[in-house]
């Protein structure tokens, strides 16, 4: 017998439904029920689609109004103290101001409830709101939700697994707000609040809930190993069955562990952790339930059926005993439906699986091991896209692994060393000491926003566009030098996103109408898709660049998106390791940077702001990607000559424990963001004397506040502490393009003010 259910499902809707909803109820449009309707509304197709695939269950606990760490927020009783709640606030206004803070009425910083901080989820592109813990917090069952929706669910006729983080997990993935306490101390006061559900979905009639511990897939202190034990021999007494869920990294040093845990099945990634799945169908003992994630929850590739089957008929051999399928981990992560792609041809959608065909992938499997004859036309189907895509000439492209076979071992190398090029840089470009620059973008109107729109639709001629979007850049270009801005920027007014500008004029790149998926709360990405030999056709920035320059006489820099960012925020190959792909949009992007240096573009930037969240969940792991990582950045940046000045940029990231290899990047200048953590981030550039140049954001560019002269000033006078001056750039944290025109000025203005008033006295 062969069990199919799923980890999770997308929480969005096929058209976005919930955040549609979502942003009305914030605006004041619909009331709280209205939402509440949309959600129950949402929650009861999403398992009729589980039903109909043939799921021998539905899942429920997956679906959020903003973020499931947030639902385990109210569930188990936490909202921080902070937030100061009355007693008779409604839980679903709590949450949103958990989510989403409150604006101080006075704009007085410090006042005001900020929101939970949010962060990202594993590796993947989904945030989540960080739990907060103090020596104080306490748990208790204080919230309805889940057990209305498990009546729901029951209420339509579906048997029902549900689904929790698990007491590890939920404490892990927050944080401590006081100094001298470990949350871990917290277990003991948790596990009773998730004894007592446990019991209470019991007693609604749920056999099985699935209590998510994804963080055994992650290194662990030996105090929280140790906890798994004894919390899972406490939570075992609930009389409800048990199935522990581990994704996204191999268990490892866990496994045995995992194994051991007194639960009644153990789930695990089959695609990221396919090495152990022979060692788990091994020692995982009958008694317990293995459940195999058998297809990639993390990718939008229809799955090799063939060989799944292969390898769960092998499982199946060894365990001689029941077997549950899922997708690796919650379909959370890929988009709803490939069915409405009308715009991406058959060949090419004949190769995708989004959640709703992965479900029925998962039908599929299921009734091919018990030897159902009607699975077999869909096999059929399925080994005919697999092989297409083998096949395809479209994948393939002799002359993008020709040019990598025959890169020379240096092709990564400047010609010469930092210290001559920068020498030739200071000679070219004479710029004063803290020279002032920015990011990139500048604010991106609701007038630009809709002549790209228009353009794209076709509503626009291009002539038309071309002329508007020149319009926007001979401002930003006047804007600039009125400002007295060193280092110009275009503006970027072309660019809806820094990746799908890129991607769209790559070879190798899809694009689908609809393929969202959730980042955060209501925001969705769409994130491009690679299935083929990336390579540059033509040109792709040179003509806005070499315009925007042809308006100035001060260096207009030339603004790109890096290989790794590319790669980490689309969805990439299965077909070949991310490093080949890397490589690949590495010199694709080389191609732009030495047409650029040809057309007289001087300073050209390649921004890497993902390259921090590319690192592998494990840290062994760390070394190799960094290696490749960093090699694919300095393969894009150095076909161009010693006085080309390449800037790279990254956003708020812990940068400490990778400096050697952010160093390796050896871009000229590095312009990173700082202000937010008043300049502390430097400190490690400083310890570390990093060698190149080196741009610390001067302010936040997230909010609309303005700061001061004096602040900047400030801010760079601790700056140079630890950065010797000539290495030292001005910049804000980022690019301007979510902020209006005032406060731009207003703290453009202040910034180059502030980089004055020190070149007096530095
Ligand atoms: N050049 C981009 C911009 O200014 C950089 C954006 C980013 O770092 N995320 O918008
Ligand atoms: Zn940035």
């Amino acid at each position: 017998m062969t069990t199919i259910h799923t980890l999770g499902f997308p929480r969005m809707g096929a058209q976005r439904e919930l955040k549609f909803a979502l942003e009305r109820h914030w605006r004041g449009e619909i009331d709280a029920a209205a939402l509440e309707a949309v959600g129950r509304e949402l929650r009861a197709r999403h398992w009729q689609l589980q039903r109909d695939a043939g799921l021998d269950f539905v899942t429920v606990g997956d679906f959020a109004f903003y973020d499931h760490v947030a639902n385990h927020v109210q569930l188990l009783g936490c909202e921080p103290a902070r937030f100061g709640f009355a007693g008779d606030e409604p839980a679903l206004a709590r949450y949103f101001t958990l989510a989403r803070g409150v604006a101080s009425e006075t704009g007085a910083a410090g006042s005001g409830r900020p929101a939970l901080e949010m962060t990202k989820w594993f590796d993947t592109n989904y945030h989540y709101l960080v739990p907060e813990f103090t020596p104080e917090t306490a748990f208790s069952l204080a919230e309805e939700r889940l057990f209305a929706e498990v009546d729901e669910a029951l209420a339509l006729g579906h048997r029902v697994k549900a689904v929790l983080l698990g007491p590890l997990s939920f404490l892990w993935l927050g944080k401590e707000k006081s100094a001298g306490f470990a949350r871990i101390e917290l277990l003991e006061r948790l596990l009773p609040v998730y004894q007592q559900i446990l019991v209470r979905l019991k007693a609604q009639g749920v056999d099985w809930v699935q209590i998510d511990e994804p963080i055994l897939g992650l290194d662990l202190p030996p105090a929280w190993r140790q906890a798994f034990e004894p919390a899972y021999s406490g939570l075992a007494k609930s009389g409800v069955s048990l199935l522990l869920a581990t994704y996204f990294s191999p268990l490892q040093e866990n496994l045995a562990l995992a194994c051991r845990l007194p639960v009644h099945g153990l789930h695990i990634d089959g695609i990221r952790a396919a090495q152990e799945v022979a060692a788990i169908a091994d020692w995982l003992p009958v008694h317990k339930v293995l459940s195999l994630g058998i297809l990639d929850g993390r990718n939008i590739w229809r799955a090799d059926l063939d060989a799944a089957l292969k390898l769960l008929r092998a499982v199946r051999e060894v365990r001689q005993c029941d077997l549950w399928l899922a997708p690796s981990c919650s379909l959370l992560h890929v988009p709803f439906s490939v069915a409405g792609e009308s715009g991406l041809d058959a060949e090419l959608r004949s190769w995708l699986a989004f959640a709703v065909e992965k479900l029925a992938e998962l039908r599929v499997l299921k009734l091919a091991l018990a030897g159902d004859g009607a699975a077999d036309a869909a096999l059929a189907e399925s080994r005919q896209a697999i092989q297409s895509r083998r096949a395809s000439q479209r994948v393939t492209d002799a002359r993008v692994s020709a040019r990598l076979a025959a890169l020379p071992a240096d092709a990564d190398r400047r010609p010469s060393p930092f210290p001559a090029r920068q020498a030739a840089q200071r000679a070219r470009f004479g710029l004063p000491l803290l020279p002032t620059t920015s990011i990139g973008s500048f604010p991106q109107t609701a007038e630009i926003r809709s002549a790209r729109a228009a353009f794209k639709r076709g509503q626009l001629a291009a002539t038309d566009y071309q002329r508007a979007m020149e319009k926007e850049i001979a401002h930003v270009v006047a804007v600039q030098e009125e400002l007295g801005i060193d280092v110009l920027v275009h503006g970027e007014p072309e660019r809806n996103d820094m990746v799908e500008y890129f991607g769209e004029q790559l070879a190798g790149f899809c694009f689908t109408a609809n393929g969202w998926v959730q980042s955060y709360g209501s925001r969705c990405v769409k994130p491009p898709i690679i299935y083929g030999d990336v390579s540059r056709p033509q040109a792709m920035t040179v003509s806005w660049t070499t315009h925007a320059q042809s308006l100035t006489e001060k260096p207009m820099k030339g603004m790109l998106t890096g290989p790794i960012t590319i790669l980490q925020w689309s969805f990439v190959r299965d077909d070949q390791p991310r490093s080949t792909t890397a490589e690949q949009i590495a010199l694709a992007i080389r191609d732009e940077v030495v047409d650029l240096e040809r057309a007289g573009i001087g300073i050209i930037q390649i921004d890497e702001p993902a390259i921090r969240e590319g690192l592998p969940l494990r840290r062994e792991a760390w070394r190799d990607y960094l290696a490749w990582a960093t090699r694919a950045f300095r393969l894009s940046a150095s076909g161009v000559g010693d006085a080309t000045q390449i800037h790279t940029h990254m956003c708020y990231s812990e940068f400490n424990d990778i400096l050697p290899e952010i160093a390796a990047m050896d871009a000229d200048v590095i312009t990173i963001e700082t202000s937010r953590s008043d300049m502390e981030l430097l400190h490690a550039f400083g310890e570390f004397k990093y060698p190149n140049e080196i741009g610390p954001g001067v302010y936040d560019i997230h909010s609309p506040r303005v700061p001061s002269r004096e602040e900047m000033v400030c801010l760079l006078q601790k700056a140079l502490e630890t950065i010797p001056a000539g290495n030292l750039w001005v910049n804000p944290d980022c690019g301007l393009k979510t902020r209006a025109w005032p406060e731009t000025l207003a703290a453009l203005r202040n910034m180059v003010a502030a980089a004055k008033t020190l070149r007096l006295t530095a």
